[in-house]
């Protein structure tokens, strides 16, 4: 018997309608939420990510404006345009797909985001309140892998997480959420001597590398969660994660869990886009209400 698969395009459509009905409540209360995307520069695959983001907002009742830009955009019209989508009222969440033309500082256009619409979680601000466990937006892809992570039903509290890579999107924010769930938590990078001794010890374990393979059936013990958030094309150029998905499932048995790619972490992510979007406009109604 082997591991249970966890459903990210099932959970992904509870959460969906829920987020639906949620957007179509502030909306009759004249709140309609709404977010604006970005693009700049015609990189195929973000134009493939933007138009993804856009169409789940219309198949669930968000407002969504689609700003696309040449790569030749200076850096300061863009600030403008984020400067007057911050003061826009039916905007609530604010995306600038990255990656941008290189004249372009990520940084600099992530902080002129205000914080209330930064539905990514990026900003230093936004990491600040995840780190000091204020209440704020949270990165899309490690809040994807908490709900997934709970939807199993095992409780985190307590147990031996480990999370694999360290960057500032993904497993840093991973971390942080995990600890705050009152895991304990392990973060282990590419200066990590022997990533299987952390790995065979865990109870949760959230890789997010960027290579095939990076976690094995040697690496990890029966009965734990695995998350897989790679994005890679195996030989034959078809999506596969950083897990060994079939032989990783063998390993873990029946107690265990995994998430699929494709149809695990990756449908999660819009998901959390749509939800801190919604999130986004009910704190904005809520401070109508009480202005
Ligand atoms: P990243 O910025 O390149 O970070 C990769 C991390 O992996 C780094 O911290 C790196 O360590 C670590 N690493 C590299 N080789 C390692 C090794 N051999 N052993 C242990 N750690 C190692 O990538 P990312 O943005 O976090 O994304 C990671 C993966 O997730 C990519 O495949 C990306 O496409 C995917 N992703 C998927 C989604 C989704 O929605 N499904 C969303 C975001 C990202 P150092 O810090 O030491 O370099």
């Amino acid at each position: 018997m082997t591991a249970r698969l966890i459903d990210g395009l099932a959970l992904s459509r509870e959460i969906r309608a829920d987020l639906g009905r949620r957007a179509e409540a502030l909306a009759a209360a004249g709140c309609r939420p709404g977010l604006a995307v970005i693009l700049v520069g015609d990189d195929p695959a973000s134009a493939v990510y933007v138009r993804n983001k856009v169409k789940a907002c219309a198949e669930h009742g968000l407002h969504s404006v689609l700003e696309k830009y040449p790569a030749t955009l200076a850096e300061a019209e863009l600030l403008a345009r984020i400067a007057a989508l911050n003061a826009d009222a039916a905007i609530h969440g604010i995306l600038v797909q990255m990656p941008l033309p290189r004249h372009i500082d990520p940084a600099k256009v992530i902080a002129a985001i205000d914080t209330a619409k930064d539905v990514d979680g990026y900003s230093v601000r936004s990491a600040g309140e995840l780190t000091s466990g204020l209440p704020g937006l949270r990165p899309c892809t490690p809040l994807g892998c908490m709900r997934l992570i709970e939807s199993t039903g095992i409780a985190i509290r307590g147990r031996h997480a480990v999370v694999v890579g360290r960057s500032n999107t993904v497993g840093k924010p991973m971390a942080l959420l995990l600890l705050q769930a009152d895991a304990t938590v392990t973060v282990c990078h590419s200066r990590t001597p022997d990533l299987a001794v952390h790995t065979r010890m865990a109870d949760i374990v959230v890789v997010a590398v960027g290579r095939r393979h990076t976690l094995t059936a040697a690496m990890v013990k029966a009965g734990a969660v695995v998350v897989d958030v790679g994005m890679n094309r195996n030989d034959e150029g078809k999506l596969c994660g950083d897990v060994d998905l079939a032989a990783v499932r063998e390993a873990l048995g029946p107690a265990g869990w995994i998430t699929p790619v494709p149809g695990g972490v990756g449908p999660m992510t819009i998901t959390m886009l749509l939800g801190n979007t919604v999130d986004a406009a009910g704190a904005a109604a809520n401070r109508q209400a009480g202005a």
